[in-house]
Protein backbone atom coordinates (compact mmCIF):
# COMPACT_ATOMS: atom_id res chain seq x y z
CA UNK A 1 0.00 0.00 0.00
CA UNK A 2 1.05 3.55 -1.00
CA UNK A 3 1.75 5.81 2.43
CA UNK A 4 2.49 8.93 2.42
CA UNK A 5 4.11 10.81 5.16
CA UNK A 6 2.41 13.78 6.62
CA UNK A 7 5.45 15.33 8.03
CA UNK A 8 8.22 15.62 5.33
CA UNK A 9 5.92 14.03 2.12
CA UNK A 10 7.95 11.19 1.53
CA UNK A 11 6.15 8.31 -0.37
CA UNK A 12 6.44 4.82 -0.21
CA UNK A 13 5.26 1.36 -0.53
CA UNK A 14 4.04 -0.34 3.04
CA UNK A 15 3.73 -4.16 3.10
CA UNK A 16 3.46 -4.54 6.74
CA UNK A 17 0.37 -5.32 8.81
CA UNK A 18 0.51 -2.74 11.44
CA UNK A 19 -1.65 0.29 12.25
CA UNK A 20 1.23 2.95 12.34
CA UNK A 21 4.30 2.81 9.78
CA UNK A 22 7.40 4.40 9.98
CA UNK A 23 8.21 6.80 7.68
CA UNK A 24 11.97 5.74 6.23
CA UNK A 25 12.99 9.38 5.88
CA UNK A 26 12.15 11.05 8.65
CA UNK A 27 10.90 8.32 11.22
CA UNK A 28 7.36 9.90 11.62
CA UNK A 29 4.91 7.46 12.86
CA UNK A 30 2.18 7.16 10.06
CA UNK A 31 -1.20 6.12 10.10
CA UNK A 32 -1.85 2.89 8.08
CA UNK A 33 -5.49 3.06 6.51
CA UNK A 34 -6.84 0.07 5.65
CA UNK A 35 -8.32 1.03 2.58
CA UNK A 36 -6.75 3.45 0.15
CA UNK A 37 -7.64 6.76 -1.44
CA UNK A 38 -7.04 5.40 -4.54
CA UNK A 39 -8.57 2.36 -3.98
CA UNK A 40 -12.12 4.30 -2.84
CA UNK A 41 -11.53 6.27 -6.51
CA UNK A 42 -10.78 2.95 -8.00
CA UNK A 43 -14.38 1.25 -6.62
CA UNK A 44 -16.00 3.93 -7.22
CA UNK A 45 -15.29 4.59 -11.13
CA UNK A 46 -16.11 0.37 -11.03
CA UNK A 47 -19.46 0.64 -9.85
CA UNK A 48 -20.56 4.03 -11.42
CA UNK A 49 -19.52 2.07 -14.70
CA UNK A 50 -21.53 -0.99 -13.95
CA UNK A 51 -24.72 1.29 -12.89
CA UNK A 52 -24.84 2.86 -16.71
CA UNK A 53 -25.03 -0.17 -17.54
CA UNK A 54 -28.02 -1.22 -15.33
CA UNK A 55 -29.62 1.91 -16.19
CA UNK A 56 -29.66 1.26 -20.10
CA UNK A 57 -31.93 -1.74 -18.44
CA UNK A 58 -34.50 0.33 -16.73
CA UNK A 59 -37.87 0.85 -17.77
CA UNK A 60 -39.23 4.48 -18.59
CA UNK A 61 -41.50 4.91 -15.67
CA UNK A 62 -38.23 4.48 -13.61
CA UNK A 63 -36.16 7.13 -15.04
CA UNK A 64 -37.05 9.76 -13.01
CA UNK A 65 -36.42 8.13 -9.82
CA UNK A 66 -32.74 6.71 -11.61
CA UNK A 67 -32.40 10.27 -12.25
CA UNK A 68 -32.11 11.59 -9.42
CA UNK A 69 -29.70 8.60 -7.99
CA UNK A 70 -27.80 9.74 -10.79
CA UNK A 71 -27.57 13.46 -9.85
CA UNK A 72 -27.02 12.17 -6.17
CA UNK A 73 -24.08 9.94 -7.19
CA UNK A 74 -22.76 12.90 -9.19
CA UNK A 75 -22.96 15.14 -6.37
CA UNK A 76 -21.18 12.80 -3.82
CA UNK A 77 -17.98 12.43 -5.77
CA UNK A 78 -17.50 16.08 -6.11
CA UNK A 79 -18.13 16.83 -2.75
CA UNK A 80 -16.86 14.02 -0.93
CA UNK A 81 -13.11 15.26 -0.16
CA UNK A 82 -12.18 13.00 2.88
CA UNK A 83 -11.78 9.11 3.21
CA UNK A 84 -14.44 8.89 5.74
CA UNK A 85 -17.12 10.63 3.49
CA UNK A 86 -16.25 9.04 0.58
CA UNK A 87 -16.83 5.70 2.47
CA UNK A 88 -19.96 6.95 3.49
CA UNK A 89 -20.32 7.51 -0.41
CA UNK A 90 -19.59 4.24 -1.82
CA UNK A 91 -21.77 2.53 0.78
CA UNK A 92 -24.72 4.68 -0.38
CA UNK A 93 -23.68 3.92 -4.17
CA UNK A 94 -23.92 0.41 -3.45
CA UNK A 95 -27.17 0.67 -1.56
CA UNK A 96 -28.71 2.18 -4.39
CA UNK A 97 -26.96 -0.14 -6.97
CA UNK A 98 -29.55 -2.68 -4.88
CA UNK A 99 -32.24 -0.72 -5.29
CA UNK A 100 -32.23 -0.43 -8.83
CA UNK A 101 -31.31 -4.49 -8.69
CA UNK A 102 -34.70 -5.26 -6.79
CA UNK A 103 -36.40 -2.48 -9.14
CA UNK A 104 -35.05 -4.16 -12.52
CA UNK A 105 -36.09 -7.68 -11.19
CA UNK A 106 -39.50 -6.66 -10.06
CA UNK A 107 -40.24 -4.64 -13.40
CA UNK A 108 -39.26 -8.13 -15.24
CA UNK A 109 -41.39 -10.05 -13.25
CA UNK A 110 -44.56 -7.97 -13.77
CA UNK A 111 -43.76 -8.72 -17.34
CA UNK A 112 -43.38 -12.18 -17.18
CA UNK A 113 -46.87 -12.39 -15.35
ZN1 LIG B 1 8.68 11.57 6.78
Amino acid sequence: MRLKCQKCGYLWDYTGSKDRATCPDCKTKVPVESVSLQDLDEMHEYLYQRQSTLLQRVPRDLSDQLDEIEATMVGLQNETRDRDERLDALESEVAEIKRLLEMIVQQSGRRND
